[in-house]
């Protein structure tokens, strides 16, 4: 996988218009939203709000791979931007 840097632009094609760019940043941000940890094959490890939850009852219900609080800072980072987050939801 090619390794981005800040001093790197995105890979996105100088043909597209301003519009097509403002569509594809948003299908970028909703691909990279936080999502819960879902262990394939043993939900005893998954986060309590993954998709089939977690077979550890005792870990209660709320998140604890921090999805819930990267999905937050992504979600305030827009807001300070002036942009609805509810698109990338
Ligand atoms: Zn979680």
């Amino acid at each position: 996988m090619r390794q981005l840097t800040s001093s790197q632009p995105l890979p996105i094609s100088q043909a597209l218009t301003p519009e097509e760019k403002i569509d594809k940043l948003v299908e970028l941000v909703c691909e990279l939203m936080p999502t819960h940890y879902w262990c394939d094959g043993d939900n005893w490890y998954s986060c309590p709000k993954a998709p089939e939850g977690c077979a550890d009852d005792s870990r209660g219900p709320e998140c604890d791979c921090g999805a819930e609080m990267r999905k937050a800072d992504v979600i305030t980072r827009l807001l300070d931007l002036g942009i609805d987050p509810n698109k990338f939801l």
